[in-house]
């Protein structure tokens, strides 16, 4: 079966576990590094991406993050997971962990606005897909290997490049799974590297 570990450091954990599970999949809380090499895919949550990297440096997960990547196996970001995957941030000399080509600024939506749901048009999904904002960060601009897959308000907030998918929004808080399953999908198509 499709092992998808969800980084277990910080944030809403839970909820990315309970919708892999409903996509059929088996979800692993990965709380120490070398359990990295037990799964086929890593979601990365939404939280607080400040004190997510503080504690990635803390338990010694940098090295081996990289290394997942460079393996080829798909990572998916969602808002502050958004966040540590990119390769450029707003404000930030240096990335967290860099692998995503595109450029991202945090809590762009704005104060007055921090939490808010919008349908997205998302490419390859027959129906809108209600999203769920929380201070969240958008894309502001995406290198030419990444799949632009949604927008709202003219910014981009889902995109894919390769073995990365990021997004702005909470795709775990809703009964919705059908970004979980694409990225599930991903995860199945992914070249095995043994
Ligand atoms: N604002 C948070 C950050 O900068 C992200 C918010 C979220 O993940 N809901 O890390």
């Amino acid at each position: 079966m499709t092992t998808i570990g969800v980084l277990g450091l910080q944030g809403a954990v839970r909820e990315h576990v309970r919708s892999i599970e409903a996509c059929g999949a088996q979800a692993v809380v990965i709380k120490k590094a070398e359990q990295l090499k037990q799964v086929d895919g890593l979601i990365m949550p939404g939280g607080e991406s400040t004190t997510m990297r503080r504690l990635i440096d803390l338990y010694g997960f940098m090295e081996p993050m990289r290394t997942f990547a460079q393996a080829g196996k798909p990572m998916f970001g969602t808002c502050a997971g958004l966040i540590l995957l990119a390769k450029d941030l707003v404000g930030y000399d240096e990335p967290h962990l860099g692998v995503m080509d595109v450029l991202v600024e945090r809590n762009s939506f704005g104060r007055q606005k921090e939490s808010f749901e919008a349908n997205l048009d998302v490419t390859g999904l027959a129906e809108p897909y209600n999203a769920v904002f929380i201070r969240a960060p958008h894309i502001v601009s995406a290198g030419p290997s990444t799949q632009v897959l949604a927008m709202h308000n003219d910014r981009i907030v889902l995109a894919r490049d390769g073995q990365f998918l990021g997004c702005s929004f909470h795709p775990e808080l809703t009964e919705d799974h059908r970004l979980t399953k694409y990225f599930v999908e991903m995860v199945e198509s992914a070249p095995v590297s043994v």
